[in-house]
């Protein structure tokens, strides 16, 4: 898998727009990893604890590591020294334990509120209130080791594409009712984490800052081998 070509096809697509990439390397070796941050990657983004814990030490000290995928509350503890972004917190229970586990490291997480943008039942994420209740709890403006700089969505999984449009267009209607009302003074408020390797044009037409790309770069996943 030519991993360096790939990755600066991304590098390339993504020149000329405010945009960064987030390899997505859940399933894949530490030595595909180590591959790509040789061709320059440096934000890596992993679905699981048990495989974030496993890969982070056997890598480059200044990968930016994103958890993308559902966090359960006891599993904080094990990311909180080096984990750089958070881009699931769909709870202000995850966010106190967040707040709770990086205090003891003495450091700030950044968090995405994740939004539920997607027609299937079955994703994770916050609806608008849900995440304003967040926002405008005493619990939420007494932390000082969260650092929330922005939002995350995972869209249909369909071809759709004026369905994938509304979902990006939804999702950064929610970045900027939240930017406008609780971060009009904190331009650290900036991301909008969106598109992944099927739907990334589209995303980034919707104004996506992040896009989380998996197999354009890396394959398809062999799930029997994770781990
Ligand atoms: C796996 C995953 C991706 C990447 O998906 P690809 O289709 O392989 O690009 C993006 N976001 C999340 C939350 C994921 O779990």
């Amino acid at each position: 898998m030519p991993v360096a070509d790939n990755l600066h096809y991304f590098e390339n697509e993504l020149r000329g727009t405010p945009a960064r990439l987030v390899a997505v390397t859940k399933t894949h070796p530490v030595a595909v990893l180590q591959e790509a941050y040789d061709a320059g990657g440096r934000l890596f983004g992993e679905n699981k604890v048990q495989e974030l814990v496993a890969k982070q030490p056997e890598l480059p000290a200044d990968i930016e590591w994103h958890l993308i995928g559902h966090l359960q509350t006891n599993k904080v503890k094990y990311i909180a020294s080096f984990v750089h972004t958070i881009q699931s917190v769909d709870s202000l229970k995850l966010l106190q334990e967040i707040e709770k586990q990086a205090a003891k490291h003495n450091r700030v997480i950044q968090c995405l509120l994740q939004f539920h943008i997607a027609a299937e039942e079955t994703k994770f994420g916050l609806s608008l209130p849900e995440a304003e209740e967040i926002l405008q709890s005493p619990a939420y403006q007494a932390m000082r080791h969260v650092q929330l700089t922005g939002v995350m969505g995972v869209a249909t999984n369909t071809d759709d594409e004026q369905q994938l449009r509304h979902e990006f267009g939804l999702l950064r209607s929610y970045f900027e009712q939240l930017q406008a009302r609780y971060f009009a003074d904190q331009p650290a408020f900036k991301e909008i984490s969106m598109g992944m390797s099927s739907d990334y044009r589209l995303a980034l037409a919707e104004g996506s800052t992040l896009i989380r790309v998996g197999s354009a770069i890396f394959g398809a996943r062999n799930y029997g081998n994770a781990g």
